[in-house]
């Protein structure tokens, strides 16, 4: 297949598991991960329509951003672990692009985030409070019964808007629990701010599950650019 029938077919698939799920197809995001990709991949996702790009690691949404942006009417998407000292690069994107941040998983991450944009006059920008769904702390995201202080100080940043949660799947299991307890997590946080409603959740291998479970933002690669070239 090529990349147009590739997206075709996809979002197909996400439409016909929105209506499945009762659901309005216009309500779902779906991001195209573009990680490890040359950054003309995106220029011709742009050409197709696509307006929502993700990237995972901080160097590499920098140096694509560098080579192509401004790119109309596209928004970019980091959904990679943060460490608090790229926050300024991040920021830094940010002033340049309209970027959401997937990973805000620890308060002094979410200070460090605020401080930098407004060291590089950007934001307010939209942040997604990253949730841990399995028992391995070493995995990115708040653990469930933190999350809450998370979306907490994530709210108190004047140059972050809270816009709700964000998670992976755990490998080898059963997506459809873990998006239910993602769900959960997502209520909780809406009692800090309602308008907190946004889920980004589901990939290559189970968006699908996370349509049925309330995702608002699907972040899905392989399916749609074909396999990924080696971690560069
Ligand atoms: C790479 C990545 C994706 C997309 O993965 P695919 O399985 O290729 O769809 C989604 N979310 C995160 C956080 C990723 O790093």
């Amino acid at each position: 297949m090529t990349l147009p029938e590739r997206l075709a077919t996809i979002d197909a698939r996400i439409a016909a598991a929105a209506l499945a799920a009762g659901r309005d197809p216009a309500s779902i995001t779906r991001i195209v991960v573009t990680k490890f990709h040359p950054a003309s991949l995106i220029t011709d996702l742009a050409a197709l329509g696509v307006r929502d790009i993700g990237e995972n690691r901080q160097q590499e949404l920098s140096a694509k951003i560098d080579e192509i942006a401004p790119l109309d009417g596209v928004h970019w998407h980091f959904i990679g672990q943060l460490q608090s000292n790229k926050a300024k690069a991040v920021a830094r994107a940010a002033a340049v692009v309209p970027l959401s941040v997937h990973t805000v998983d620890r308060p002094a991450l979410a200070g460090a985030l605020d401080r930098a944009l407004e060291a590089a006059e950007a934001g307010p920008i939209d942040a997604f409070v990253q949730v841990n769904l399995t028992d391995d702390p070493a995995r990115g995201g708040a653990h469930p019964d933190d999350a809450l202080a998370v979306a907490d100080a994530v709210a108190g940043c004047a140059r972050l808007r809270l816009r709700g949660v964000m998670a992976v799947a755990p490998f080898g299991e059963d997506p459809a629990p873990a998006f239910d307890r993602l769900a959960a997590v997502s209520e909780r946080i809406r009692t800090v701010d309602t308008a907190a409603s946004a889920i980004s959740a589901g990939m290559t291998g189970d968006f699908e599950q996370a349509i049925a479970a309330g995702a608002t933002h699907l972040r899905i690669g392989s399916a749609i650019t074909g396999n990924r070239p080696p971690r560069g």
